[in-house]
């Protein structure tokens, strides 16, 4: 389904994706998406999606955002060669395709992944500033819950963060 819809995408908007390896992580947890393309010629690479995508709990409506997510990524990056990110053009492209452009996808995290996460996690960091989540195993050496948000600001924006064991 995914190979097809991406290579209905491409021949929708005049490009050809048969070729682009299409690969399913069983880990990726922190993004339900990736695109990944060379740096120097900007030929794509590869598309790398989610398993927890797919495994039953998501609608083809939510599957398919993430997959024009991606595709648009490819899509920009290929024909201005370089990479876009999530740029004005990307932001075109995405309203073409009737889909929200934002870097953070508004998909909500189903009961499987939220066990598998707190299954491999203990806490749960949130930025105050732009919202990102990401999980941590454990606390970095010499650092408390209490310290913590002294000790580290988020890594894209430099928000304050906040941290919760997960439980
Ligand atoms: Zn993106
Ligand atoms: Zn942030």
């Amino acid at each position: 389904m995914i190979k097809d819809y991406i290579c209905y995408l491409g021949y929708e908007w005049g490009v050809d994706c048969s070729n682009i390896p299409i690969r399913i992580s069983k880990r990726m947890t922190n993004t339900w998406g990736h695109y990944t393309f060379n740096a120097r010629t900007f030929k794509p690479l590869e598309f790398v999606f989610s398993h927890f995508l797919l495994d039953g709990s998501y609608t083809d409506e939510e599957i398919k955002s993430v997959l024009k997510h991606e595709f648009c990524h490819y899509y920009v990056n290929t024909l201005h060669k370089k990479d876009c990110k999530h740029n004005h053009e990307f932001q075109k492209a995405c309203k073409f395709l009737n889909i929200d452009g934002s870097r953070y996808s508004k998909l909500k995290i189903s009961e499987n992944l939220k066990n598998y996460i707190s299954s491999r996690n203990k806490y749960k960091v949130t930025c105050n500033k732009c919202g990102i989540t990401f999980f941590q195993k454990r606390l970095p050496n010499h650092c408390t819950l209490e310290n913590y948000n002294k000790n580290y600001r988020c890594a894209s924006c430099k928000g304050t963060l906040e941290i919760k064991p997960i439980k």
